[in-house]
C-alpha cells in the first residue's frame, strides 16, 4: 500500500481539509504518477456538494493533475 496525502470533503458541501489514506500498489495495467499539482474544476465542486446525488465520502476531488510518472506496469502500451 502507498501512504497518500490529499485534501478531502467528509460530507456534502464540506470544506476540503487535509486527509491521509492508502492507495493499493500499482498493477501491470497501471501508471503510477507522483502528483505535483491538481486543479479543482466546476465538476469537482458539483461532486463535493453531491449536486447529482452520486457522491461518495470521504471524497478527494481534483481529477486534472500534473505530475511525474514514477512507474509503468508491464502491460502498459501507451
Ligand atoms: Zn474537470
Amino acid at each position: 500500500m502507498i501512504p497518500t496525502k490529499s485534501y478531502a470533503a467528509q460530507k456534502a458541501g464540506d470544506t476540503l481539509a487535509p486527509f491521509n489514506f492508502e492507495r493499493r500498489n500499482p498493477g501491470p495495467h497501471d501508471v503510477e504518477i507522483d502528483i505535483l499539482y491538481c486543479g479543482v474544476c466546476h465538476t469537482d465542486i458539483h461532486l463535493v456538494n453531491n449536486d447529482w446525488g452520486i457522491s461518495v465520502y470521504p471524497m478527494v476531488p481534483g481529477h486534472e493533475i500534473i505530475g511525474r510518472v514514477v512507474s509503468v506496469g508491464e502491460h502498459v502500451k501507451n
